[in-house]
């Protein structure tokens, strides 16, 4: 397996984030570390991406806005580099008042921000007052910054409860019907992984895991680089694989199998081999409600290795992805 070139995707310069949202692939929390990119690894980042063929990039989290200087600096930085940022995503709970915000927005701005990426779900309704939401599109026009709303389709739904208080998403299946959560994800985009993965199971059926091990072969999307991932600490998340990682100074060459075991066998003949080595090597035991997809398996033996088993690997990283939370 290998990585040769890199198409379109983003910067994750923290994993911390003031929500724990039930779709969050990436498990990012407040119980994650507060770590920043730093100027050093940002630096590597874009030597990387211009070396792949890749001319843009957004910039992500966890909550990017946790650290203002940081982002700042971020954005400066690319701005020298000559990499182009496509927008940068938020979730919007640092809004206090408009002045204030606009006059923050104004501060990226000069450092390059162009393009807000805002959260728009009843996921992040559950930490962000939708008050909140709404200010920030209010500084963003103010501050001719461009707003990319995510997801515009849920700004009604938002309406319909109060601006002022936050709300899960148990309470929009009380007031909107007993479908919404499954519907959501006809909505919105959601990768079912990460914590994605226990919010949206009752949408789906369980099978066992021999079954899904038996119907699907390699996992070819390891190789997308449709919207990758790499990361502060170093890391390139391969496809949407969250918690499966390729160090960056491994991109652009073949993947040498005695470093990646796993990825390989993923890779190479699918789930069903790392449920075999789960289960001949460690003592794996799948669970008998079973699961709602290959990723879910594949999702619960690598955490029974980390968590368990205490396997450390440069592919089961970051190590928080499978700290629970
Ligand atoms: S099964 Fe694992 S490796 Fe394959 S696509 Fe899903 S998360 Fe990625």
């Amino acid at each position: 397996m290998q990585i040769p070139a890199l198409r379109s995707g983003g910067i994750i310069v923290t994993y911390r984030c003031t929500n724990r949202c039930g779709h969050c692939l990436y498990n990012s929390g407040p119980h994650r570390s507060r770590d920043y990119i730093e100027q050093q690894e940002l630096l590597g980042c874009l030597e990387t991406l211009r070396d792949l063929g890749c001319a843009s990039v957004h910039i992500g989290g966890g909550e990017p806005f946790l650290n203002r200087a940081g982002l700042k600096m971020t954005l400066q930085f690319c701005q020298t580099f000559g990499m182009n940022v496509d927008y940068v995503e938020t979730n919007g709970v640092w809004h206090c008042n408009h002045e204030q915000s606009v006059r923050q927005l104004l501060a990226l701005k000069e450092a390059g921000l162009r393009r807000l990426l805002v959260s728009i779900s009843p996921m992040h309704n559950a930490c962000v007052p939708f008050r909140k939401t709404k200010g920030v599109l209010a500084a963003c026009r103010e501050a001719r910054i461009e707003v990319f709303p995510w997801a515009m389709d849920f700004y009604e739904d938002l309406e319909k409860l109060d601006e002022n208080t936050l709300h899960e998403l148990d309470e929009f299946e009380e007031r909107l019907g007993p479908d919404y959560r499954c519907r959501i994800l006809e909505r919105y985009w959601t990768h079912l992984g990460g914590r994605a993965l226990k919010t949206f199971r009752d949408c789906f059926p369980a099978k066992a895991a021999e079954e899904i091990a038996r119907d699907n072969g390699s996992c070819l999307e390891l190789e997308s680089t449709d919207h990758f991932h790499l990361d502060l600490h170093g890391n390139y998340i391969p496809g949407l694989c969250s918690g499966l990682s390729i160090r960056r100074q491994d991109l652009g060459r073949t993947l040498d199998p005695d470093l990646y075991p796993l990825l390989t066998a993923l890779h190479e003949q699918g789930v069903g081999a790392l449920l075999e080595l789960g289960r001949s090597e460690f003592g794996f035991v799948p669970n008998p409600q079973g699961y709602i997809s290959k990723c879910d398996l594949c999702t619960d033996i690598r955490g029974y290795l980390v968590r368990v088993k205490d396997v450390r690997a440069v592919e089961l990283q970051p190590l928080g992805f499978y700290a629970g939370g």
